[in-house]
């Protein structure tokens, strides 16, 4: 199936899509970026549960790599490329040598929440709606003409704003569902900002489960 050349940013809500290769590369040449650091800098690498969390993380603008090939391999990459494992592998985690989180909710969004809050992410306007949801790699901004036949037209005639892949050469926008994902990522914004406050007197919780 070829599909459309060009992508909304709701399309997040149809789940996964392809499938063809193990992994969606990119964002490989970070150079002299201190991968795996902490804050803005960090790189993930999510194991083949976590489709969405990968695409929600890339929505933030994170080089989030999603791994669909074995464990091994998955262990393996999170050492080499310095890329913070993301996995829902308990045995995972027994392995040393690499920094990574069991992920412990079903829900894409809270899974989301779950990340930010261990590794203190900041939600950086300038990264918003920065990268393919489907390469990983960092779109270019494009205006109006240059997409012109390749998306259609109405969508040309309500909106100035557009970005491409380098790679699929996919087309962005903000589409209509693009408000309510501003909306969740703002609710996820005053979530973590409201948790100091909301510590305040009860006391850190110990563990569950
Ligand atoms: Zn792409």
């Amino acid at each position: 199936m070829r599909g459309h050349p060009h992508l909304r940013w709701e399309d997040i809500d149809e789940g996964q899509k392809g499938g063809r290769g193990r992994g969606d590369r990119g964002g490989g040449e970070a150079g002299g970026l201190s991968a795996g650091g902490t804050g803005q800098g960090m790189r993930f690498i999510a194991d083949r549960s976590l489709g969405k969390l990968s695409r929600w993380l890339r929505i933030l603008g994170y080089d989030t790599l999603y791994w669909r090939g074995d464990e091994k391999e998955l262990v393996e990459l999170a050492v080499k490329e310095d890329r913070v494992l993301l996995t829902r592998i308990v045995h995972l985690m027994e392995e040393k040598g690499f920094k990574g989180l069991l992920i412990r909710e079903d829900n894409p969004f809270r899974q989301l929440k779950e990340v930010i809050r261990a590794f203190r992410l900041p939600i950086k306007e300038e990264a918003l709606f920065s990268r393919c949801l489907e390469c990983n790699l960092p779109l270019e901004k494009v205006r109006a003409e240059e997409v012109e036949g390749e998306v259609p037209e109405f969508v040309l005639l309500q909106h100035r704003e557009f970005s491409r892949c380098p790679r699929c050469q996919k087309v962005f926008w903000p589409g209509t569902h693009y408000e309510r994902m501003r909306g969740l990522i703002e609710e996820v914004k005053r979530e973590i900002e409201g948790d100091g406050r909301e510590t305040e007197g009860k006391g850190p919780s110990g563990p569950t489960g």
